[in-house]
């Protein structure tokens, strides 16, 4: 049994969502191709390939890590478990900043870019802006790299470092976003949803989850122009400890905002306080 049409027919049982998706991805094709050519026969290397890759996603590995495909915003971006997985929730984040009322040819800066997502889903739809952004892992680094030489986003930088930690001291920003590890350590929602395989880097921080976004927020005064904006992703429970945090630097039109799923997802803030 090694025709498109077989497998497809026999996963209909076993993964109706992903298995057309994954034996699209075995042989080089988009999904519409498959169900053009459904007397297309696999070779033996290419069925051996595509019942891997359905066991892996059996046993609950993201699909995106087998396709190393995910889309996000308007692009199509490459993932390897070096990344977080781009979250729909997130583009939240990019579409705040959008609304932000900014001057037009404006420093920005991303910290934790992971895949470059967010930077360079922002760098696409506001080609002035000058957009830096950062992570920690040169791996991750590596891709965010080859997704923003992919759609060509030329008004972005990227550089390697700890938080505030990679940048220049000599340059502030008129705009900082990040989307950081935020989960508690031990909290049991990383035994899910695929989260086992992701960068644990990426997903926990400390046993309130905040250790990364409280020095992503206290230091961002240090970094900002006046009247510059912070704007950071977070837990569904996390806005009033967020907030706070925003209060206690000084920021002023502090707001939390919610994502499409109704949850707290992301709290913005202005610097410094204005009467
Ligand atoms: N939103 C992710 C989750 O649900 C967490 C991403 C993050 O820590 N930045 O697991």
């Amino acid at each position: 049994m090694s025709t498109v049409a077989e497998l497809l027919s026999e996963a209909r049982q076993l993964s109706p969502e992903d298995a057309p998706l994954l034996l699209a991805h075995v042989l080089g094709k988009d999904r519409s191709w498959l169900f053009a050519w459904p007397e297309h026969r696999l070779d033996d290397a290419q069925l051996k390939h595509y019942r891997q890759l359905l066991e892996r996603r059996r046993q609950g590995e993201p699909l995106a890590y087998l396709t190393g495909e995910k889309a996000f915003w308007s692009l199509d971006l490459e993932v390897s478990p070096a990344v977080l997985i781009p979250r729909p929730e997130t583009e939240l984040l990019v579409e705040l900043a959008l609304d932000l009322d900014l001057p037009e040819a404006i420093q920005v800066l991303e910290l934790g870019t992971g895949s470059g997502a967010i930077a360079i889903a922002l760098a696409k739809e506001r080609p002035d802006w000058k957009i830096t952004a950062t992570d920690a892992s040169a791996a991750a680094l590596d891709i965010a790299r080859r997704n923003a030489a992919r759609h060509q986003a030329s008004n972005l930088d990227l550089i390697q470092g700890h938080w505030y930690q990679a940048l220049p001291d000599d340059r502030n920003y008129q705009l900082i976003l990040s989307n950081p590890p935020y989960v508690r350590t031990g909290d049991p929602h990383l035994l899910q949803d695929g989260l086992p395989w992701e960068p644990p880097q990426a997903l926990t921080a400390g046993s309130d989850g905040l250790a990364d976004l409280r020095i992503i927020i206290g230091e961002a005064p240090a970094h900002l122009l006046p009247d510059g904006w912070l704007l950071v992703e977070h837990g569904y429970d996390q806005g009033k400890a967020v907030r706070d945090l925003f209060d206690s630097a000084g920021f002023s039109r502090v707001a939390t905002r919610q994502d499409l799923g109704g949850q707290d997802r992301v709290t913005l803030g202005c610097y410094p306080p204005r009467p």
